[in-house]
């Protein structure tokens, strides 16, 4: 598995060339364009490393799987659903115009940002910083890594420019979607964001998943299993942005990737994925992640369709 795994990796560090590193928040711009790496740790707690798998990344849109976790941990189905829809957009991650759509009249899903920030301002907690912590702790138990922090230069970053997570915060508060004060979920937001992650943490969380919502090391059940499918099946319908469709056919894991170049996978009851390469296609996806997950489906028979 070792070879393989590196073998997938050296034949698609090329593949990175094909990709541009998110600047859109100045701080990512940062990131070395031909990185490429990746972790896989199965049921059994075996883990398999390659290439620059232990480079720390912030883990950006991949934090929406487990913030929808933990408001519906907080708040239960019914009360999330009531903000926030189960369909795929087909539109960027960051659009906005479909909002304006009165039959919808609420985020098409929570992975896209609209969603996601509807989403984190459901989270409970006195203030952002005690939402902020909560949302941590459970970063941490998931990935098995009490390490786990904010990168603040790109949160600030992010803070500084997301005029447009910003312009949807205060649409989502006028249309009554968002309850409380608008800065404080976008503050929420941009944090979970710019927690950083290397991939033997993101393939922890991946293998949390496939695991139904229970820490295979420990047994500890965090989650109901109903949930986690809940999470899963966003993965696959949502968790590529508008490639979702084509990832699902090529592919067939569920998935979340992030423009910090991360992507999550979590094979059900087989084995938890973490990929980096911060090289994005122009979906935002990484270029060579997308390959190295495509081998890895094929060769190991991954696809769970
Ligand atoms: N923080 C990023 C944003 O809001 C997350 C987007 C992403 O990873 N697709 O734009």
């Amino acid at each position: 598995m070792k070879d393989l795994l590196k073998g997938i990796i050296d034949k698609n560090i090329e593949v990175t060339e094909k990709g541009k590193v998110a600047d859109y928040i100045p701080a990512l711009a940062k990131a070395n364009p031909r990185d490429l790496g990746a972790c896989i740790i199965d049921m059994d707690g075996n883990i398999y490393t390659a290439g620059e798998y232990r480079k720390r990344f912030t883990i950006q849109s991949i934090s929406k799987t487990i913030a929808l976790m933990l408001a519906i941990m907080d708040n239960g189905e019914e009360e999330v659903f009531k903000k926030v829809g189960m369909e795929p957009t087909g539109d960027a991650f960051n659009s906005i115009y479909k909002l304006e759509v009165e039959e919808i009249a609420k985020p098409l899903n929570p992975m896209i940002n609209a969603g996601a920030i509807a989403v984190t301002s459901l989270i409970k907690g006195r203030d952002s910083k005690e939402k902020i912590d909560r949302l941590l702790s459970l970063f941490r138990k998931i990935s098995c890594n009490d390490n786990i922090v904010i990168n603040e230069e790109v949160y600030l970053s992010e803070k500084e420019t997301g005029n447009r997570n910003r312009a949807m915060g205060y649409l989502l508060k006028d249309m009554g979607i968002v309850d409380g004060n608008v800065e404080e979920a976008l503050d929420v937001y941009f944090k979970q964001c710019s927690i950083e992650m290397d991939c033997i943490d993101i393939a922890n969380m991946g293998l949390f998943l496939a695991n139904d919502g229970t820490i295979p090391k420990t047994g500890e059940v965090v989650v109901d299993e109903h949930i986690s499918r809940i999470i899963k099946t966003y993965m696959v319908t949502c968790g590529m942005y508008n490639s979702s469709g084509e990832f699902a056919i090529k592919v067939g894991i569920p998935a979340k990737s992030g423009v910090g170049g991360g992507i999550l996978a979590s094979v059900p009851h087989r084995m938890g994925i973490g990929i980096y390469g911060p090289a994005l296609d122009k979906r935002g996806n990484s270029v060579a992640g997308l390959r190295v997950l495509q081998s890895l489906s094929k060769q190991l028979d991954l696809s769970i369709f």
